[in-house]
């Protein structure tokens, strides 16, 4: 392919130097502006990967923030299908027992005739199970004062069933 600059042919300017040059010598063959071309090419296309490279690297983050969501989403839906499932378990476990008076003022839920379900007879405490939470009492003996106690090894909870609590004795921590 070749292209002719017609316009210096005309030139008839005395002391142009080109315009005393043969007509052909103006004719450039396309492979001499091929480095420029390359160059234009080069800088358009080097401009074109950048903008192209930009809209990658903020789909990629658009993408990264989507997966984190829908991570976290997935995440809640399995904790709150896990609270359904132990709220379920509680309100099935909780029928099982009824509010029962150790002695004058001292409670405890005790498991209702029938309901046993193969375990042994056990008391609940009963601030644990106002927290939904099914803790069994363990009975305890103290030598001073000859102290007969049920004990929640969860909340810390104790439930004198007989004698006299000493205050210099030290009391159980919960355990939360
Ligand atoms: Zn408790």
């Amino acid at each position: 392919m070749l292209y002719e600059v017609s316009t210096l042919e005309e030139c008839s300017c005395s002391i142009c130097p080109r315009s005393r040059l043969p007509p052909r010598a103006f004719k450039l063959r396309a492979a001499s502006l091929r480095p420029i071309l390359d160059l234009r090419d080069a800088a358009a296309v080097h401009a074109k990967v950048m903008e192209l490279n930009s809209v990658i690297i903020e789909a990629q983050s658009h993408t990264l923030h989507a997966q984190a969501d829908s991570f976290a989403q997935v995440s809640r839906i399995r904790e709150l299908e896990d609270r359904i499932v132990q709220m379920e378990d509680w309100e099935r476990e909780k029928q099982r027992y009824q509010l029962h008076e150790v002695k004058p003022g001292v409670l405890a839920y005790i498991l209702k005739e029938g309901m046993a379900e193969g375990e042994p007879a056990h008391q609940l405490c009963a601030n644990c199970y106002q927290h939904r939470i099914k803790s069994i009492l363990q009975e305890e003996h103290l030598a001073v004062g000859r102290v007969h106690l049920l004990v929640c090894n969860r909340c810390g909870s104790e439930l004198i069933i007989q004698g006299l609590r000493q205050e210099a004795q030290p009391r159980r921590k919960p355990r939360r």
